[in-house]
């Protein structure tokens, strides 16, 4: 391994510390020794240095995804924290919260030490999220402050909503107590049992039965009233639909202390992607309508949704090989939300800055844990993104362990080329 790397030439976007500018980028011992221009002379380079010339790329901070499933301990046969990190590095991820729905469920620090112990040889930097509730079943809240101190950065039932609102009301406050952000899966479930997808005209002529959009709304309406209630901080996750936005919106606009991201699949695919019955178009919340696609990037644009997540949610063939209405939820994520989020880029909706924002630092920020800058002295944790590179998604070339993606075949553009943790390259596609 090189004592130093060199990153020259390239378009170096920290939106934190207002820098959208050509230069070159050293890193010494894991860390960021220093940041120069184009203009001007780097000086004196350390020996055994790595140069590398990256020009018309971007130099960004580490993309962080803060919602990944990692099935790991339980189901590794879909994913491990190992093959679950090494397709968020080739995805451009140095950093991933991981969701607490494993078997056992992360409802205690035992399980929290678990996955950190494991997560400590990984690709990227791995934050697990613990439960909300215990064993995910709604009923009494699990030890956030335990889970805390061992490591948890947020605590969510996803997967599953928590429906008695009382709990939700007193997981607000004792998170709030604790310092560690709830994280909602927003689903109001007595309405959504047996859906397969979302429910208009479309599955009505399927035979399919339907989840209405309104299941999403009424939970985001009910939290939402929650933490402007209990005035505690709040996050909603993979935001759906029209209605979700302007609840957010209207809430931001009061005050309410809530943020809320969106997955790249809702703001790229329609319901129209379930016609013939493929499974990889199926997930929960499922895929909406043109109208729901058009108002979440419009809320992209506006800063209603902050970040832009996965929801990366491996299954394999005897989950998804199967009839539809019986197939598993949900889609791996990590290794195209890159060009996906890079297409908002591409067809005018955001500039650069706003992508980085979407990707790195509001997520860093949001769950409180480092990154999303590229500060002197900061931990090397980079992500180059080839605006210009564009590929077909083959299934052989996926890491992850599982490959329920209805991206196989697409072609796509704006790649991670190269991502750094800590000084260590993770993911290269640019030979040096
Ligand atoms: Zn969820
Ligand atoms: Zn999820």
């Amino acid at each position: 391994m090189p004592q130093a790397i060199f990153l020259k030439n390239g378009r170096i976007i920290d939106p934190v510390n207002k820098v959208d500018k050509k230069g070159g980028l050293l890193i010494e011992k894991g860390r960021i020794k220093a940041i120069f221009t184009a203009r001007q002379k780097p000086g004196p380079l350390p020996k055994n240095l790595l140069s590398i010339d990256l020009r018309g790329k971007w130099v960004v901070p580490g993309l962080i995804d803060m919602h990944v499933h990692l099935r790991e301990p339980g189901e590794e046969h879909k994913e491990t924290i190992a093959s679950g990190t090494m397709a968020a590095a080739a995805g451009g991820f140095s950093a991933v919260a991981c969701m607490p729905n494993t078997i056992p469920v992360n409802d205690s620090q035992s399980v929290t030490r678990l996955i950190l112990e494991k997560a400590a040889s990984a690709h990227a930097r791995v934050y697990p999220v613990g439960a909300i509730s215990k064993g995910l079943q709604g009923i009494s809240l699990a030890e956030f402050g335990e889970m805390k101190k061992a490591g948890a950065v947020a605590v969510t039932d996803d997967g599953r909503p928590v429906m008695d609102s009382q709990l939700m009301r007193r997981a607000l406050e004792y998170a709030s107590n604790y310092k560690i952000l709830i994280i909602s899966h927003s689903e109001e479930s007595s309405l959504t049992r047996n859906g397969a997808m979302n429910e208009g005209f479309i599955s009505t002529s399927m035979g399919l039965k339907g989840i209405p959009h309104i299941a999403e709304e009424i939970m985001v309406y009910r939290d939402l009233a929650l933490a402007d209630y209990t005035g505690c901080r709040l996050h909603l996750a993979h935001i759906s639909t029209r209605e979700s936005v302007n609840l957010i919106r209207q809430a931001k606009k009061r005050g309410c202390p809530v943020t809320a991201e969106t997955a790249p699949h809702y703001f790229t695919l329609t319901e129209e992607s379930v016609k013939d019955y493929n499974t990889n178009a199926k997930m929960n919340p499922p895929l909406r309508t043109r109208e729901d696609r058009a108002a979440i990037i419009a809320a992209i644009k506006d800063g209603t949704i902050d970040v832009i997540a996965t929801d990366h949610a491996p299954h394999s063939v005897l989950e998804k090989d199967i009839e539809f209405d019986q197939a598993a939820n949900g889609i791996i994520g990590l290794e195209t939300a890159v060009p996906l989020a890079f297409a908002l880029f591409r067809k005018g909706h955001i500039n650069a800055t706003r992508l980085v924002e979407l990707l790195s630092c509001n997520p860093a920020r949001i769950l409180g844990i480092r990154g999303g800058s590229l500060g002197i002295g900061a931990e090397a944790d980079i992500t180059v993104i080839d605006p210009e590179q564009n590929f077909v998604l083959q299934e052989q070339d996926i890491l992850s362990l599982s490959k329920n993606s209805p991206f196989i075949g697409s072609r796509l553009q704006g790649r991670a080329v190269l991502t750094l943790c800590g000084g260590k390259i993770t993911h290269n596609l640019i030979s040096p």
